[in-house]
């Protein structure tokens, strides 16, 4: 199993291979795509995890053995895992809010990363693939089920006007999403130009590179100095916090879905009454997996233009090394034990 043992470090250390309990799966892992947050961890920057730790929570896989009580699943089923852990019986798990658990955690903070060739699983967290997806496309369920979260707590109208401010996977994923939902023109800012390509091709607008053009001032000028209604920081820093709440229009709505690594940060906080905008943060998922599902078994939505790197898990090392590249040319990287 892969663990970050130190900032910029990877290394392989030898696990017992676990055997499933009452109502749980165990996976021979077919495919695990690494993340933004895997960067910050990778980076000795997640603020919630520290080091060293296993990495490692996009993943698909192939059930190979089943527990007592496991009634959906069997041997030979293919499966994604919605890698969160809940207790069941707090507060908002008992409202059915188990994404707000008061103990909410992730398999590869209490031990269990991805990026390894077993997995085990209860099988309420396994959701079955369709056919016509592979391993891989199966692993970007956790990334669309965050982004469709993220969406969802936006309540995008048909016909919005939406500015996303960052071009990661997340990034263009909301992209993708927002038009499928009716989205009228969306813009996206960025700082990697290749990804910015890939934004015009998927349907932006327009899209903007942050360090070589006033992103803010384009899109102002695109929206008749009205700005958008919704807005979406994802990437995790001041700048683009700052301009997904000066894009918006007067009573517009911006949500925020990158992780800062800084903590605290100075907003312009005269902003939310003199234009009565709103900011609210999105969490996980939530029933977000049977929805991206849903998209998925209809093929309304195609991920194949994500995947633009293959390794064998022994490269772990230089996937995250290629991912650290701020010119790559990298949106996921899917590791294959
Ligand atoms: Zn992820
Ligand atoms: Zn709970």
């Amino acid at each position: 199993m892969a663990y970050v043992t130190a900032p910029g470090v990877i290394e392989f250390r030898e696990v017992p291979l676990p055997e499933p309990g009452n109502g749980e799966v165990l996976l021979e892992v077919k495919a695990v795509t690494l993340c933004g947050s895997d960067k910050h961890i990778f980076k000795g920057k997640h603020p919630a995890v520290s080091l060293p730790i296993p990495v490692g929570h996009e993943i698909a896989g192939q059930v190979v053995r089943v527990g007592e009580g496991v009634r959906r699943l069997a041997p030979g089923d293919r499966v994604a895992v919605e890698p969160v852990l809940t207790c069941g019986v707090c507060h908002f798990c008992r409202r059915g809010e188990y994404h707000l658990c008061e103990n909410i955690s992730f398999q590869y903070r209490v031990g269990q990363g991805g990026l390894t060739s077993h997995f085990l699983v209860a099988e309420r967290w396994a959701h079955r693939l369709p056919d016509h997806l592979t391993y891989a496309e199966g692993a970007l369920l956790e990334p669309l089920s965050v982004t469709l979260h993220a969406l969802r707590r936006a309540d995008l109208h048909p016909g919005d006007t939406c500015a996303i401010f960052g071009d990661g996977p997340i990034g263009l994923l909301l992209l993708q999403l927002a038009l499928l939902a009716g989205c009228g023109a969306a813009y996206v800012a960025g700082r990697n130009h290749f990804r910015l390509e890939l934004a015009q091709q998927l349907g932006a607008r327009a899209a903007f590179h942050n360090d070589e053009i006033d992103s803010l001032a384009e899109i102002l000028a695109r929206t008749d100095g009205l700005g958008v209604d919704r807005a979406f920081e994802a990437a995790g820093v001041q700048q683009t916090l700052i301009q997904s709440l000066r894009s918006l229009r007067k009573g517009g709505h911006a949500v925020v879905v990158g992780l800062f690594e800084e903590a605290e940060l100075p907003v312009p906080i005269n902003l939310f009454i003199q234009k009565e905008i709103a900011l609210s943060g999105s969490q996980g998922y939530h029933w977000d997996f049977q929805r991206a599902l849903t998209l998925l078994e209809a093929h309304r939505l195609d991920l194949k233009w994500m995947l633009t790197h293959h390794f064998p898990l022994s490269q772990a090392q230089h996937a995250f090394d290629l991912l650290m590249d701020p010119e790559d040319q990298a949106m996921k990287v899917v590791l294959e034990p």
